[in-house]
Formats: C-alpha cells, sequence, structure tokens
C-alpha cells in the first residue's frame, strides 16, 4: 500500500480472505484450544458472546468441522428476531442461551449452571494462553524484515501472540478499539511468560472513535475512502480503527521512512452486517 507516497513500507496481511466464516484471527485463536478440547475427550464446547460477536460464529463453524457439539452463551436477553451473526451460528448447530446482562457478568456462576455437562469452557473472545499460542502461526506470513506488526486489540489475545511470536528486533503495536479499556497491558501481560514480557510492545489509545463498535459517520468515511483507493475492506469494530491509527501515525512521522509495516487484516466483516444497506461503499 503506498496511500501515503514517501512514507515508510505498509503491507498488510489479509486475513479476512483465509477463510468466508472462520476468516481473521479467531481461528487462530480457537485452534489448540479445540485440539486440547478433543485430546481431553470432551464432546461439547461452550463459550461466550454478544449477538454480533465473531467468535461465537467461528467458534460454532469450527466446532461443527471438527465434530465437536458447540453452546453459546449470549449476553442480553432472547430478541424475537435474532442477528443475522446469532442466525448464522444456529446454522452451524450451535445450542444458544440467553443470560441477562447481569447474569452475563457472572461467567462462573453460568459455569456452574452446566455443571453436569462435560463442557470444554472457551472464554469470551478465545482470551486464553493456547488462544495466544495459536497466534503465533501468524508469523508465517511475516517475515523477519518487518520492525513493526500492527494490529487491532479487543481482548488483547491476540497482540499477545503476536508478542509472543516476534523477533527481538521487532515492535507489536496494537490499537485499542475499547475507551478506558487501561488494564489492556496488564491482561496483555498475564498472557506472557517472563521473557516475552520484555519484548518491544506498545498499546495505543485514543483511535477508538467514541468507543467500542461506535461509527461516527467519520469513520464511515474513512472506510469508504480507503476502499477506494485501496480496495481494502474493513470493519467498523476493529480493523478501519487500526488502519486509520496507522494512517494518522505515519503522518505524525511516528514510524522513520526505514520501517516496514506489516498491519494485521483480523477479519470480522461481519461486524459491518449490522449497518443499513448502502452505508459503505463495498457492500455488507
Ligand atoms: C476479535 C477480533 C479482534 C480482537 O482480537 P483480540 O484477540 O480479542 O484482541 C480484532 N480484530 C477482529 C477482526 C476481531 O474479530
Amino acid at each position: 500500500m503506498n496511500f501515503l507516497p514517501g512514507g515508510p513500507q505498509l503491507d498488510v496481511l489479509r486475513l479476512d480472505m483465509l477463510h468466508p466464516i472462520v476468516s481473521g484471527n479467531k481461528w487462530f485463536k480457537l485452534k489448540l484450544q479445540l485440539q486440547d478440547a478433543k485430546q481431553k475427550n470432551h464432546t461439547a464446547i461452550a463459550t461466550f458472546g454478544g449477538a454480533f460477536s465473531n467468535h461465537i460464529v467461528a467458534a460454532a463453524f469450527a466446532g461443527k468441522a471438527i465434530n465437536l457439539q458447540t453452546i453459546g452463551i449470549i449476553r442480553g436477553e432472547e430478541p424475537t428476531l435474532l442477528s443475522h451473526t446469532l442466525q448464522q451460528a444456529q446454522a452451524f448447530g450451535m445450542k444458544l442461551h440467553f443470560a441477562s446482562r447481569e447474569g452475563y457478568s457472572n461467567k462462573d456462576s453460568i459455569k456452574k449452571q452446566f455443571s453436569n455437562e462435560n463442557f470444554y469452557w472457551i472464554n469470551e473472545g478465545g482470551c486464553s494462553i493456547l488462544g495466544a499460542e495459536g497466534v503465533k502461526e501468524m508469523y508465517q506470513w511475516i517475515d523477519d524484515s518487518y520492525t513493526h506488526i500492527v494490529c487491532a486489540t479487543g481482548t488483547g489475545t491476540m497482540m499477545a501472540g503476536l508478542i509472543k511470536g516476534s523477533k527481538s528486533e521487532q515492535q507489536v503495536i496494537g490499537i485499542n478499539v475499547f475507551k478506558g479499556y487501561n488494564n489492556i497491558v496488564n491482561d496483555i501481560e498475564q498472557l506472557l511468560t517472563a521473557e516475552e514480557k520484555v519484548k518491544r510492545f506498545k498499546v495505543i489509545n485514543g483511535y477508538d472513535f467514541g468507543g467500542y463498535a461506535k461509527h461516527p459517520q467519520a469513520l464511515l468515511d474513512w472506510m469508504n475512502a480507503l476502499y477506494n483507493k485501496e480496495q481494502l475492506p474493513t470493519d467498523i469494530v476493529y480493523t478501519s480503527k487500526m488502519m486509520y491509527a496507522i494512517y494518522d501515525l505515519i503522518q505524525q512521522n511516528y514510524f522513520t521512512k526505514e520501517s516496514k509495516i506489516m498491519a494485521i487484516h483480523s477479519g470480522g466483516l461481519q461486524g459491518n452486517l449490522s449497518l443499513k444497506e448502502s452505508v459503505l461503499k463495498f457492500g455488507n
């Protein structure tokens, strides 16, 4: 990409193109956990998410593919009309259980309700050390010449995996899509060993566009402009904000001209399904 001529080299790892359903980072985070579930003789996996969660659909699809039953604990009361995401998850055989916002926040008590079942529990967003370990596989497409690897951060699990797999001279930068999630560095460090904690990484705040999944017109305009110029589709929750941040940081000369940046397009295009048609120029 060269939307800022004369700037550092910027490449985009198009994980959104890997697979139409489990596209993006969710597959990498799930892979080792599903293998672990099989190895430990579980027949079902259970996990958590919201009505537009990429993780829920990915878990439903991947579970079906390797013959594990899937259970989704969904935040909020059961709606009369299921979101497209939840319809898709259900079509892949996932059993949905709805938990009130209050009930949902107490994950331990939900797990207790199902204690008679032999469920293998996967955290919301696939967040765990195994989840992060699976992300290291992304380095098959990122060679050592890249000086910066940039990703969006939700739970920070993908970023933790990118830190684990990075070379000592590479820096991993996470763009925080939450407003006021100030504990994220701490949460990422929970997934790292002592040696990994001293690697080079940084979380950058201030590119949340008002908060998680908030998508003011300025963001939609940016997404359309980026698509027109580079044919790069992005989603409203994660990758549009990451790409905007990179663009802005390049303009501020945050990177030297000699830098070589790899931006991780982590998928997530389902998030755009919550928009009205024709808001985006590249369809949704
Ligand atoms: C889930 C998701 C993320 C966030 O990943 P974390 O490991 O939770 O930080 C980033 N991008 C996309 C497209 C996602 O779907």
